[in-house]
């Protein structure tokens, strides 16, 4: 396979495991000291340190039914209490049986939404004969087991890719940015102050294009090659992608920025082009950075047109007007 080829590629099929969703909390509640026999017997610690050392590792999520609520085989071997947290689980997260996420976006969402287990496991303090309730729950164990679980990029890496990647930009007489980053761009240029970023280099590109406004610029789709990539703490300098929350949803926005453009992945315009017809065909980020409703988690926004049009009006050019004019008439 081709170098190219093989960046940001998936390693779903062979970088899986199998997860019942009361588990994950279960997980959390080892990480942060909690113990008990069933925790043995499963093995939990073995799946908390893949995870712990791969944030990255696509989960799938099993329990007693399917999507449609049919039994599956593991209804004949689970209780009733322990099918009740799974259903608790994926009811607050808004997940269904079978659906596949990595570790770190499930445990985002489980920080987000199921702040303690007091009701999960612990029905609010009304334990019935058959019902009984998990020992830990009152406990400090899952409240503390957050740490060391999605890990990001360290800061000596960021700084490492920092200065390389803005070595790489000055010296560039062609530069390679993911379509939707020029519109970060110009959320960047509404900023009150000016100075370069440890987690990106948005100001770099920004200034390398304001100086040369006929400087090539090849769009693409995907982060990749992306000059604005490198340094983020959320970016594996690796496999080419970004793990943080955005990864699926900027790969929309990208499209849609390419297509309201009317360019494809890997076509290449002078700088003052590209930044003409954002002016032209791109007035408000609302549907690409921003949604009517908030369809899933996965989907949510980054921001609205506010600060997207507030870096249009300061204008991405010296004499922006004039600059974006004269290139026009040529
Ligand atoms: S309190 Fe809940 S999450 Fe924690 S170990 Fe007990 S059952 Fe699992
Ligand atoms: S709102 Fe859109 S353009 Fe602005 S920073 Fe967020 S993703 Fe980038």
């Amino acid at each position: 396979m081709c170098n190219s080829c093989s960046i940001e590629l998936s390693d779903r099929d062979v970088n899986c495991v199998a997860i019942r969703p009361g588990r994950l909390l279960c997980l959390k509640c080892l990480n942060g000291g909690g113990c008990l026999p069933f925790m043995e017997e499963e093995k939990l610690d073995e799946k908390l340190k893949l995870i712990k050392e791969n944030p990255q590792v696509h989960i799938k999520l099993e329990t007693s039914f399917d999507d449609m609520g049919a039994r599956t085989l593991m209804f004949f071997s689970q209780s009733v209490q322990e099918r009740k947290r799974d259903l608790d689980v994926l009811q607050k997260l808004g997940l269904l049986p079978g659906d596949i996420r990595i570790a770190r976006d499930l445990y985002e969402m489980i920080d987000l939404r199921i702040k303690d287990v007091k009701e999960i496991c612990g029905y609010n303090g009304k334990e019935g004969n058959n019902w009984p309730v998990c020992p830990l729950a009152d406990k400090e164990f899952y409240a503390k087991g957050s740490k060391g679980l999605n890990k990001l990029k360290d800061k000596d890496l960021m700084k490492y890719w920092k200065e390389i990647s803005c070595k790489e930009i000055e010296k560039a007489d062609r530069l390679v940015i993911r379509a939707h980053h020029l519109l970060c761009i110009i959320c960047y240029i509404s900023r009150d102050v000016y100075e370069p970023l440890a987690e990106d280099n948005l100001y770099e590109l920004w200034m390398k294009m304001r100086n040369n406004p006929d400087i090539p610029v090849t769009l693409i789709e995907g982060p990749g090659d992306c000059m604005v990539c490198p340094p983020c703490y959320g970016f594996d300098n690796d496999r080419k992608l970004c793990f943080v929350g955005c990864h699926l949803r900027d790969r929309k926005k990208d499209v849609d920025t390419l297509q309201r453009l009317d360019m494809l992945p890997g076509e290449t315009l002078p700088a003052v082009e590209i930044i003409r017809r954002i002016y032209e065909n791109i007035p408000s980020n609302f549907g690409i950075c921003d949604y009517e409703y908030v369809s899933a988690y996965q989907w949510k926004g980054c921001a609205g047109p506010e600060r997207y049009q507030k870096g249009l009006k300061k204008g991405f050019f010296e004499n922006n007007e004039e600059t974006l004019k004269r290139k026009t008439n040529l």
